[in-house]
C-alpha cells in the first residue's frame, strides 16, 4: 500500500516520484515501441494521476528525467528519425460536464473574454478516434513523408507503409502550400481489428490490447508488405504547419482538407457555442456502437485559429482542445465475421 501524495514528507516525494516515473517511462516503452501495454489504461492512468498529485505538493522534487510533461516515447532506432515542424502534442482530459466547464472557463479567462463573448465562443467537435496519430507532409501538393507522433517532437518515418493506405492522398486535389504537413488519425475498423486478433492467436501470437495498439502495431513494420495485408484507414483532423497561413477557423480548414482529397470524419459538428457540447456528447455516445471503428470521446477545438494561436500549450497539451472521454466499459458491437492474413 502507498501513502497518500499529503503524507509524504519531502524525501518520501522524491523517492515516490522517482518510483513513479521509472514506471511510466517503462509502461510508455511497452505501450508505444512495442504496442503491446504491460498494464491497463485505468491503472497507468492512476500512476500519472498520482504522480502529478506529489508533483504539485512538492515541485522540488521533480527527478531530472522527469515524465510529467511526456508525449509518448522516444522513436524507435529501426526507423529513420524525422522533426515535426510543429510539434505533436497529446490532450487534457474531462470526463463530466463540470469538468468540461472548468475547461472552457480556463480558456475564457486566459483570453480575457467577457462573459457575453465566452458564451458566443465557437467549437469544432470530432470523435476521438482510437488509432494512431500520424503526421503527413506534402512539398508543392504531394507525399513526401509521414512521420508518427514519436516523443511529441521527433517521430519514426513510416513513408513507405503508409504508402499503402487507400485513403492516403498521394497528391493534393487543387492549389496548396509549398510545404505543409497535416495531421490525421490511422485507425483499423473494429471487424478488422478482431480479425487481425484472431490471425494472431491462430499462429500463437499474442492478440493486441486495443483497436489503437494494432494500429499502432501494423503501422510500425520494417516490411511495408505487412502493413499492405493490415486494412488501415485514415481521418485527417489537423493542420501542424503550413508555409503559407491557411483558413481563420479550423472547420473552414477541415472543408480545405476534404477538398484536397482527405478522409474527414463525417461526424465532425460546428458548434456555435460551448452550451452545445453536451448533447453532441451524448449524440455520439448512442452512436458509437454503431459505428464501424472505435472511438474513446469527443474532442473539443476553439474554432478560431487565431484564438487558438492566443491560447498555445501548457505543458504537454493544448489550451485550446479537450477530449471529453467516454467511462472506461466495452463497447458493445455486432460484427460480422471476416479474414484477415498476419
Ligand atoms: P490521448 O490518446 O488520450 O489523446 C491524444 C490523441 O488523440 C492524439 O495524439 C490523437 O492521436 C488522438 N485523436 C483522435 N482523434 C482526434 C481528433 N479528432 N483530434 C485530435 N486528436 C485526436 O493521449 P495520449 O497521450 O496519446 O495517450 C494517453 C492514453 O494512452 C491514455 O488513455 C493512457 O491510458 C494510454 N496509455 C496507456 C498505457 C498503458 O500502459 N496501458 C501507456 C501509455 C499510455
Amino acid at each position: 500500500e502507498h501513502l497518500a501524495p499529503t503524507d509524504l514528507d519531502a524525501a518520501q516525494a522524491k523517492a515516490e516520484l522517482t518510483r513513479l516515473s521509472d514506471l511510466i517511462g517503462r509502461y510508455n516503452t511497452a505501450y508505444y515501441t512495442h504496442d503491446a501495454p504491460e498494464v491497463s489504461d485505468a491503472d497507468y492512468d492512476a500512476l500519472r494521476k498520482r504522480y502529478d498529485a506529489i508533483l504539485a505538493l512538492h515541485p522540488e522534487a521533480e527527478p531530472a528525467e522527469s515524465t510529467a510533461n511526456s508525449v509518448g516515447a522516444t522513436p524507435d532506432s529501426a526507423f529513420g528519425k524525422h522533426r515535426h515542424l510543429v510539434p505533436m502534442l497529446s490532450l487534457d482530459n474531462v470526463f463530466d460536464q463540470d469538468e468540461f466547464e472548468a475547461f472552457i472557463n480556463r480558456a475564457t479567462r486566459f483570453l480575457g473574454l467577457s462573459e457575453a463573448d465566452a458564451q458566443k465562443l465557437a467549437f469544432v467537435a470530432e470523435p476521438k478516434i482510437d488509432g494512431l496519430s500520424i503526421s503527413l507532409t506534402y512539398q508543392n501538393g504531394k507525399f513526401i513523408r509521414g512521420t508518427t507522433r514519436g516523443d511529441g517532437t521527433e517521430g519514426e518515418d513510416v513513408t513507405a507503409n503508409l504508402l499503402t493506405l487507400k485513403d492516403l492522398p498521394k497528391e493534393l486535389n487543387g492549389p496548396a502550400p509549398e510545404l505543409i504537413e497535416i495531421r490525421g488519425e490511422v485507425f483499423l475498423s473494429k471487424e478488422h481489428f478482431l480479425a487481425l486478433n484472431a490471425a494472431q492467436e491462430a499462429i500463437g501470437r499474442k492478440p493486441f490490447a486495443n483497436p489503437r495498439n494494432a494500429a499502432a502495431g501494423s503501422l510500425r513494420q520494417l516490411d511495408s508488405r505487412v502493413t499492405a495485408r493490415r486494412p488501415l484507414s485514415l481521418f485527417a483532423y489537423a493542420m501542424g504547419f503550413s508555409s503559407e497561413r491557411q483558413s481563420r477557423s479550423h472547420w473552414a480548414y477541415l472543408e480545405q482538407l476534404k477538398a484536397w482529397g482527405f478522409p474527414v470524419n463525417p461526424l465532425s459538428r460546428k458548434l456555435e457555442a460551448a452550451s452545445g457540447a453536451e448533447t453532441f456528447f451524448d449524440d455520439v455516445s448512442r452512436e458509437r456502437a454503431g459505428l464501424s471503428y472505435d472511438i474513446d470521446g469527443v474532442v473539443y477545438k476553439i474554432d478560431d485559429l487565431i484564438l487558438q494561436e492566443r491560447l498555445g500549450f501548457a505543458g504537454r497539451a493544448p489550451r485550446w482542445a479537450v477530449a471529453w472521454k467516454f467511462p472506461a466499459e466495452q463497447a458493445v458491437t455486432t460484427l460480422k465475421a471476416i479474414e484477415i492474413q498476419v
